[in-house]
C-alpha cells in the first residue's frame, strides 16, 4: 500500500499581477524523496517554490502538506509546519560573520542543528567561520545559505538553483552535501537548470514549460530520455 505523498501539489495557478505564471503544476514528493523541479528560464520552477511558501500570495488549486492545505496559510505558518525555503539569491547577511549568520535563524521545531554540529557537517564553513558573508566565495556562500536552513529543524527543504554560477568542483561538492542531506531523512525539491548536476542527486524529475508540468520522470527514465528532456531545457 502506497502512503500519502509529504507534499502534493494540485492544479496550482499563480499570478504576478495581471500576468499569470503558473497555469497547471501538478506534482507530488514522497518522504525522503528528492525531486528536482527542472526546466528553462521563466518556465515557473522559482514561482513554484514561492508558492509553496506562501511568498507568492495571488494563487489558486491545493497544496497539501502532510495532508494539511497550505492555501490561504501565511509564509510563517507554512514555515512552523516543517518547510525551509533557501532562495534563488541565497539570502545570507552579507555584514555578518558566518557563524552570525547559522545562530540567526530562528527554531520553528525541535531537531535542528545548532551552529556547531553546522560546522562540523560544513567542513567548509567551519574553516571561515569568523569571516563575513562577502568575503565568501560564491560556493561557501551556496552552502551557508543551504546550512542556515538546517537551523530551523524543518525536514522539507525547497532548495533554489544551488549549482548556480559556481564552478564544477563546487557543484560537485554541493551535490554531495545535498545527498548527505537526503541520507539523514530530509524531504527536498529542488530548481535545477543544470541537468546534469540534476541527475547525480535525484531521484525522480518533474518537467515545467510555460508555467506548466509536462512530463515527470525517474533518474532512470531520464537517463533514457536524456535527448528529449534536453529539449525542454533549450539545451
Ligand atoms: P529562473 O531560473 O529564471 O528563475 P524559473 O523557471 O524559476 O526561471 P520563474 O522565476 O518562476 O521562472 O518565472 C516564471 C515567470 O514569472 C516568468 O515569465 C517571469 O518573468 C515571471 N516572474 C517571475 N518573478 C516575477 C515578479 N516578481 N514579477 C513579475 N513577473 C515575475
Amino acid at each position: 500500500a502506497r502512503t500519502d505523498p509529504l507534499l502534493k501539489v494540485e492544479n496550482l495557478r499563480a499570478w504576478y499581477g495581471d500576468s499569470q505564471a503558473l497555469h497547471d503544476v501538478s506534482f507530488d514528493v514522497a518522504q525522503g524523496e528528492l525531486v528536482t523541479l527542472i526546466g528553462r528560464n521563466g518556465a515557473g520552477k522559482s514561482t513554484t517554490l514561492r508558492s509553496i511558501m506562501g511568498i507568492v500570495r495571488n494563487r489558486k488549486g491545493s497544496i497539501l502538506f502532510e495532508g494539511q492545505e497550505l492555501m490561504g496559510k501565511r509564509t510563517y505558518q507554512i514555515a512552523r509546519k516543517g518547510i525551509a525555503w533557501c532562495p534563488e539569491e541565497r539570502g545570507i547577511f552579507a555584514d555578518l560573520s558566518v557563524r552570525e549568520n547559522l545562530t540567526l535563524p530562528p527554531i520553528l521545531k525541535p531537531g535542528g542543528m545548532s551552529d556547531a554540529t553546522l560546522l562540523e557537517t560544513f567542513p567548509n564553513l567551519k574553516a571561515r567561520a569568523t569571516s563575513r558573508g562577502t568575503q565568501l566565495s560564491g560556493g561557501e556562500q551556496q552552502m551557508l545559505a543551504i546550512a542556515r536552513i538546517l537551523r530551523n529543524g524543518c525536514r522539507f527543504l525547497l532548495l533554489d538553483e544551488p549549482s548556480e554560477g559556481l564552478a564544477p568542483v563546487v557543484v560537485k561538492e554541493i551535490g554531495r552535501q545535498i545527498r548527505l542531506l537526503k541520507e539523514q531523512g530530509y524531504t527536498i525539491l529542488l530548481v535545477e537548470q543544470n541537468l546534469n548536476f540534476a541527475r547525480s542527486v535525484a531521484d525522480r524529475h518533474v518537467v515545467i514549460e510555460n508555467g506548466a508540468v509536462v512530463d515527470t520522470l525517474t533518474n532512470d527514465e531520464l537517463a533514457v530520455d536524456l535527448d528529449r528532456v534536453k529539449t525542454y531545457l533549450g539545451v
